[in-house]
């Protein structure tokens, strides 16, 4: 039998983009659903990142002090190592921020505080293994949902639905919405090898003789990134464990004898690069926000916060209205507006890092590389290292949270 829900917000999706929307529309006293087809938070690798912006959002709804009880590890900057040669790229303690840095923290353990403090609210409610596999359309406008439960079908029905459904979005594909390619020339593999747990504590971009790796300090472990030519993973698996051990070791010595621990290609996982975004980010009854809107790539490690900002803006501009009954069809665009900006700015600087930084590194074979101009004055001019680092942190038009405050959400128990 289909159950059926009616709600005032809708939302497809429970990552940041989507639990954080859901916090807002909730505590602006309207009924919001979130459907999320993963029966937990628990997830692959895909970005611990919270900013200092995010943090900002934190502060601004009471929750900053709780939040930072759960498990991180505070990053301050980010330097990068180019054939040995060693550059300062982002000092996060010159932003004007509440936190002057970025906290690593598991992924599952953001969503899962940021649900708790949802589910604090009356007018939240969240279904898990919930999967939306269409929309409901009548004369044109989206009314809702349909989607399949562990507990059989289910019709929910919304004056507004949110599609925050990642970057393989089932919901953009049904809304029929056109997706512009921007084009990514790398893709990432992943991996995680042992940290002792007295070494320094760095977010390091390492560029050797033709390869790039990132290695970012996880507490008692490094989640490595290691950059490689569009479409060459099946290239790099097909060789043996062991030359793969050894690039990586060429390029970031300090992980000699680390690298034993990687004993499968299973345990390096894939990550598809894709730079694109939607031309139109609605239509009457629907919205799209974060990655399903726009995906990004992990330079800069900025799609956590992107997608944040995007759920921030679309309750300042949607919230109050919907809760008080005069939301207009026409009112939706206002957020692509808001965004779009921010969005594409970040994706150009994402395709030239990509393009003029990891491209060429990647070709230079078993030339040394050094370290590309722009890197070099971003480490000797203070002031542009504080741009670039607000950049990165804080990102473009900074998002605060304007929408009301009907109910007021409490910390989850830690
Ligand atoms: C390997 C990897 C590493 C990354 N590293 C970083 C990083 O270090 N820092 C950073 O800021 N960003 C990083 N990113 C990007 C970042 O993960 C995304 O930009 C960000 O998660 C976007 O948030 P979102 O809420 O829009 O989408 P997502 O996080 O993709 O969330 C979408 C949610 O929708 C759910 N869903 C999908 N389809 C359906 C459906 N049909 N029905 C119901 N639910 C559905 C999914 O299960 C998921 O929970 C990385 C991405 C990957 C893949």
């Amino acid at each position: 039998m289909t159950r059926t829900f009616e709600v005032d917000c809708c939302i497809v999706g429970g990552g940041p983009a989507g639990m954080m929307a859901g916090l807002l529309f909730a505590r602006a006293g309207c009924k919001t659903l979130v459907l999320e087809k993963h029966s937990d938070f628990l997830r692959d690798f895909r970005g611990d990142t919270v900013h200092p912006s995010t943090l900002e959002i934190m502060q601004e709804l009471g929750l900053l002090e709780e939040f930072l009880k759960r498990p991180h590890q505070p990053l301050s900057h980010l330097a990068g190592i180019f054939g040995g040669e060693r550059v300062e790229m982002i000092d996060f303690s010159l932003i004007d921020a509440t936190c002057k840095f970025v906290a690593l923290m598991p992924q599952w353990h953001f969503l899962d505080f940021i649900s708790g403090a949802a589910k604090s609210l009356p007018d939240f409610s969240v279904e898990m293994n919930a999967h939306v596999t269409s929309l409901i359309e009548e004369n044109g406008r989206v009314v809702g949902v349909h989607s399949e439960t562990a507990d059989g079908p289910m019709e929910v029905r919304a004056k507004l639905v949110i599609g925050a459904d990642g970057r393989g979005s089932t919901v953009r594909d049904c809304a029929g919405f056109k997706v512009k390619d921007i084009g990514a020339p790398i893709d990432v593999l992943w991996f995680r090898v042992p940290r002792d747990l007295d070494e320094d504590e760095e977010l390091l971009l390492n560029a050797g003789a033709g390869n790039f790796v990132v290695t970012i300090d996880r507490g008692d472990y490094y989640q490595c990134a290691f950059v490689i030519p569009k479409g060459g993973a099946d290239a790099v698996k097909k060789q043996p464990l062991d030359a793969f051990r050894k690039a990586v070791i060429s390029t970031v010595p300090f992980l000699r004898g680390k690298m034993d621990a990687l004993t499968d290609f299973d345990d390096v996982k894939l990550l598809t690069v894709t730079i694109d975004r939607l031309e139109r980010w609605s239509r009457p009854g629907l919205l799209m926000i974060g990655d399903s809107a726009h995906a990004m790539s992990p330079v800069g490690g900025v799609g956590i916060n992107l997608a944040i900002q995007d759920a921030v803006a679309a309750a300042n501009l949607l919230a109050g209205p919907l809760a008080d009954g005069t939301l207009k069809d026409d009112d939706l665009e206002k957020v692509r507006k808001r965004r779009l900006m921010p969005v594409r700015v970040t994706q150009f600087m994402q395709g030239q890092a990509q393009n003029h930084i990891l491209k060429p590194a990647l070709a230079k074979g078993n030339v040394k590389p050094r370290p590309p101009l722009p890197l070099r004055l971003m480490s000797k001019l203070t002031w542009l290292k504080r741009r670039a680092s607000a950049f990165v942190g804080l990102g473009l038009r900074q998002e605060h949270v304007c929408s009301p405050e009907r109910h007021k959400p409490t910390s989850p128990k830690n």
